[in-house]
């Protein structure tokens, strides 16, 4: 199973972290020891400097392929859920700054939290998501599918030109902005369309 990741996906947030628009999708993997699901706690590393949240859209691939049309890229799709793609920030800047992979920043042991899977179909992709996280009663980052720079389509397209599709696979679509650190005994909450999806505390 791949956990593949798609960077700087909405405007807002691309600028928020200073990055260019990008004119291509920006494409990075986790590792499956990454993910963290079934609302089991993340454990934040005393050894990565601040950790962000990053509220994310998650597609899992219901069939194989490669090399896969625009048009027929939604019926790969099974199942959607949202997720939190959690970034070492300073060490992803320290990275960047060298032009290194972010792998270190992105990859490390429980950086993918996953949400509760629900059916979907290319009809619903295509209509859309509305999501917002929370920590606690306050709403930190909120955004529509609408606003992405590369839509479910695309992403699905362009990444199966590098990399085999396969059952299973997942692929977090990018955060809206409103990015920041977490910190011990937070409680994240994420909704998916209004209804509570996703649910982590940071221990
Ligand atoms: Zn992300």
């Amino acid at each position: 199973m791949k956990i593949i990741c798609i960077g700087r996906n909405y405007d807002e947030h691309a600028r928020e972290l200073n990055n260019p628009r990008p004119t291509e999708p920006v494409v990075f993997m986790k590792p499956e020891t990454a993910l963290v699901r079934d609302g089991k706690p993340f454990f934040l590393p005393d050894h990565l400097g601040d950790v962000h949240h990053e509220i994310e859209i998650v597609l899992r691939i219901g069939r194989n392929g490669r090399h896969i049309q625009p048009k027929f890229a939604l019926s790969y799709v099974d199942r959607v859920a949202l997720g939190v793609d959690f970034t070492a920030r300073s060490l992803q800047e320290q990275l960047k700054n060298k032009g290194l992979p972010w792998e270190l920043a992105k990859g490390f042991d429980g950086s993918a939290i996953l949400g509760e899977w629900q059916e979907t179909d290319p009809a619903a992709l295509e209509q859309g998501y509305g999501f917002t996280l929370q920590i606690g009663d306050e709403v930190r980052q909120s955004g529509h599918t609408s606003e992405m720079l590369f839509n479910f389509a695309e992403i699905i397209a362009f990444v199966s030109k590098y990399f085999t599709l396969k059952m299973g696979d997942m692929i977090y679509t990018g955060t809206p902005a409103g990015v920041g650190p977490v910190q011990v005994g937070d409680s994240l909450s994420g909704y998916l369309n209004g209804r509570l999806n996703l649910r982590c505390k940071v221990c």
